[in-house]
């Protein structure tokens, strides 16, 4: 849900919008496609990602889609704080990255009277929550769940296919690593 596509967009508030879902989803083109919207209304935006994430570029948030917007790197939410003071709308992209403070900072920034907007994806590669997304959802005004295809039989698909063997959480990659699959196709890792 797009809040510029309601029929009463808050006032005299800030709020929490969350897309999630899995890789090849499209969350990061839909973050990028309402940061857009924003800065053509004349909005102040702030656009954050965590360092981990060094995929296609440092300084820009890139969608697997290539669309680009230019962002600030962070290597803890709180930093957000102080860098998007002059914001009125935040974006925050690869949220499952951030620590659990993450929650805290959207919802001083929310309370401040922002529109804070995360992006990230809500299951690791074994399907399980990713934290601190569940907390997020949990506490966001708005909900964007996005599905992928999946690549064995074309349903829907809301889980990524880790297609190596790592056992760590975080292996960043795209293609080469990750693929979408639906609940039926998914495989899940022997632990
Ligand atoms: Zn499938």
């Amino acid at each position: 849900m797009d809040t510029s596509e309601l029929h009463s967009v808050p006032r005299n508030t800030g709020w929490i919008e969350v897309v999630c879902g899995c890789m090849f989803s499209g969350k990061t083109e839909e973050l990028i496609r309402r940061l857009r919207r924003a800065e053509i209304a004349k909005q102040k935006v702030a656009i954050f990602k965590p360092r981990i994430d060094n995929r296609y570029s440092a300084q820009h948030i890139v969608s697997h889609s290539e669309q680009s917007l230019t962002s600030q790197v962070v290597e803890d939410a709180s930093e957000i704080i102080e860098l998007s003071k002059d914001a009125q709308v935040i974006g925050v992209d690869e949220g499952q990255f951030f620590k659990a403070n993450l929650v805290d900072v959207c919802e001083l920034l929310a309370n401040k009277g922002k529109r804070v907007i995360v992006a990230g994806l809500d299951q690791d590669y074994r399907g399980k929550p990713f934290e601190p997304m569940p907390q997020l959802l949990a506490v966001a005004e708005y909900i964007t769940k996005t599905l992928a295809i999946c690549v064995v039989c074309g349903n829907p698909a809301d889980r990524t296919q880790r297609k190596t063997h790592h056992a760590d959480r975080v292996v960043v990659g795209a293609k080469d690593i990750y693929e979408a699959r639906c609940r039926h196709c998914f495989e899940p890792p022997s632990e």
